[in-house]
This record gives C-alpha cells, structure tokens and sequence, in this order.
C-alpha cells in the first residue's frame, strides 16, 4: 500500500470538479467548523468561491498559527552541494540541457561554505544537489553528512528521491528530514515537465514520501510547483496527499512549501499566473485546512511580500540564500538554480521579524531531544 493506491481514485480532472464548483455556502461551512476539517473543506477554502472571503480566512490562519506556533518564525538557509544534474526538468537552471559550469563541494569547499553559514548564526539547514548519482550519490550524501554534523542541530536534504534502505543509511548518518516536491500531480503533463532522467518516472516520486516515512524520518515536506499547472487543482492534490501521510506515517512531522515558479537562465517562464492573492489564500487555506502542518516561505519572493506574510500562517522562512554550489564564499550568478526575489542579509530578516513583534527562532530542535 502507498500513496499510488490512493492517487489513483482521483483524477486531475475529478479535483478540479471537486474545487471549482464550491459555492459560497461551502466555504463558510469550512470557515465556521469545529474540529478538523477535511479535504472537501480545503477544496472549498481553496475555490474561487473562497475569494471574496480572504480577509475572513487571513484573521482564522493568523490565529490558528499563533496558538500552535506562537509567536515565532524559525530560520534556515539552503547550502547547495552541487549542480550536477543528469535529468531534464524543464523548469530548473541544472537541467542538464543547460551550459553551465557544473560544481561539486569537496571536502574543504563545503566546510568553508559551513564556517560562513555558522556565522550568520544558522543552526538549521538544508542540504540541496542536482540528480547525478554518481557524484552525488548516496555515498557522497552520507560523507558530507559526516562532515556537517556537528555544526547543525538539523540537517534537511533536498536531492534525488532515494529507496527506503538509503534513506535509512541517511538517518543513520544524522539526516533529520527531507523535502520532496511532486512538482505537478498532473499525470497528463508531467511527463511534458520531465522529459529525461529518473524523476519522469512520476509514480516512483510519488511513492518517495512512503518510502521516507517507512524509513522512520522525522519530517517529510511536500510541495506542488506553483506556476506548472493550475494551482487549485495540484493544491488539492498536495493536501490529498498529506492526509494520506498523516495518518499512515503519524510519528512523522510534515510541511508544505509553496515554490512559485522563478525565472532561471535557459528555463521555460511559468505557464501559468499565481497572484499575490492567490498565494495568500492558498497559505490562508493549508494553515485552516491542517493547523499543524509547518508551512515554509523561501527567498523566491519579494522582501515586501514575505514581510506581509510573516503573519499569516508561515513558520519557517529561509534568509540569506544563495542557490549555485559554493555561493556563500564565492558567488556566482552562473551557476544558480534560479533568481532569489529577496537577497536581504539574515541579520536584516531577523531584525524585521522582530520589528514586527515575532521572536527570529536560529535553534528550535536538536536530535538529542527527540
Ligand atoms: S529540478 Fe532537480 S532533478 Fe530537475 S533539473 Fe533541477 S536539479 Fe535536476
């Protein structure tokens, strides 16, 4: 059993059937429930239906965030290990269809990327490669965790989708979580996205998650790419998704990111528009929808932006991000994944959350406290 199984009683075309024809009476009938609400209700919150009630939905995500959360906003800051990537993701500046310069951290590289990140103040990170499983394979993921982990109380990785065994090699060596983004739940398209490599085989990615909460990892984020297909539907999707995972892997913590797609040297722009409106009500409606779930903000939106949505559901934001292998000491714009929106330093995020009455969150975990 896997979330296959589950995935294959919905179609694209049945979730959208299922959002788009919410009324009004369905939305204030998930804006007013007592108790959990459930997939019917984040299909309502998520509706066109849903808009005209945002200002209602942001005052229920503020609260239900603040009374699960407090007042406090942890921070984290992706370290890219490589851009070798041997996929074809139509998206992404690593598509091996690029021309770029491709790097791999060796030992003394990435520790000097640490010391620079370590006196930022970090304590949480994210570990970040393209897919080429020779350089960066499974044995090059637990050498560097070797070498990381005694500088971080967490340590998250978002590389390849990986088979059970190496995943618990992985948590054996100090990995805390992993993030493991679909993309699109689209199986008419995804293909379209995917075209060469691992990740265009879309049910082995959609069974990753089962294999990491088999596996006994401690957190597990999910995502749908903001910008590929329409937003609604791969969003009903994600909560489709999580749902399944909460109740057959309940040990394990779950977030949700909200990737909106960047621009990026060689990559196609978005084929589809997601407001600033539309982002709000959808942060709005997995806060209202799961008031449990951490919901993380990354550096792909405006510093404005982010600003206004410290405040409505999100508890986690990345600060200070640089997205090519080696960035923190030397920078180079040509060897990036994409644009960053929002290139404040971490001192200058820390210092506007505190402007805004929330306490910045550096250290919020430790394996010894599990
Ligand atoms: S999204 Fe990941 S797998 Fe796809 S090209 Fe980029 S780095 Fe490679």
């Amino acid at each position: 059993m896997s979330f296959l199984d589950e995935f294959r009683h919905h179609t694209w075309e049945q979730m959208g059937e299922r959002i788009y024809t919410k009324r009004e009476q369905d939305v204030m009938r998930a804006l007013h429930k007592q108790g959990r609400r459930d997939l019917d209700d984040f299909c309502a919150l998520i509706s066109p239906a849903a808009d005209p009630h945002l200002e209602e939905m942001a005052q229920l995500s503020f609260r239900l965030t603040r009374k699960r959360f407090g007042n406090t906003t942890q921070l984290y800051i992706p370290l890219y290990l490589s851009n070798e990537c041997h996929n074809i993701c139509t998206y992404c500046g690593f598509s091996v269809d690029n021309k770029l310069e491709r790097l791999t951290l060796d030992r003394d590289r990435l520790l000097q990327e640490v010391e620079e990140i370590k006196a930022q103040g970090f304590k949480h990170i994210l570990l970040v490669t393209g897919e080429a499983m020779r350089k960066v394979g499974v044995d090059y993921l637990a050498q560097v965790l070797d070498w990381i982990r005694p500088h971080f109380a967490s340590i998250t990785m978002e590389v390849q989708a990986l088979e059970q065994a190496d995943y618990e090699r992985l948590i054996g060596r100090g990995l805390n979580s992993v993030l493991i983004y679909q993309e699109t739940y689209n199986s008419h398209t995804y293909n379209s996205y995917h075209p060469k490599g691992r990740k265009s085989n879309m049910a082995y990615r959609l069974e990753t998650p089962d294999r990491l909460g088999r596996a006994g990892i401690h957190r597990i984020g999910i995502a749908a790419l903001l910008g590929l297909e329409d937003w609604r539907v791969d969003s009903g999707f994600v909560a489709l998704h999580l749902g399944y995972l909460e109740r057959r892997y309940w040990r394990t913590r779950y977030s949700i990111s909200l990737p909106r797609l960047r621009p990026a040297a060689g990559c196609q722009p978005p084929n589809v528009i997601v407001s600033d409106r539309n982002f709000v009500q959808l942060i709005c409606a997995y806060r209202i929808y799961n008031e449990n779930v951490e919901i993380s903000l990354s550096t792909r939106e405006s510093p404005a932006f982010r600003d206004h949505l410290l405040k409505l559901g999100i508890t986690s934001m990345s600060a200070g991000s640089k997205t090519e292998p080696g960035g923190y000491t030397v920078s180079d714009e040509a060897l990036e994944q994409f644009e960053v929106n929002d290139a404040r330093t971490p001192a200058q995020v820390a210092a506007m959350i505190r402007s805004r009455g929330f306490d910045p969150v550096w250290k919020d975990w430790d394996i010894v406290l599990e």
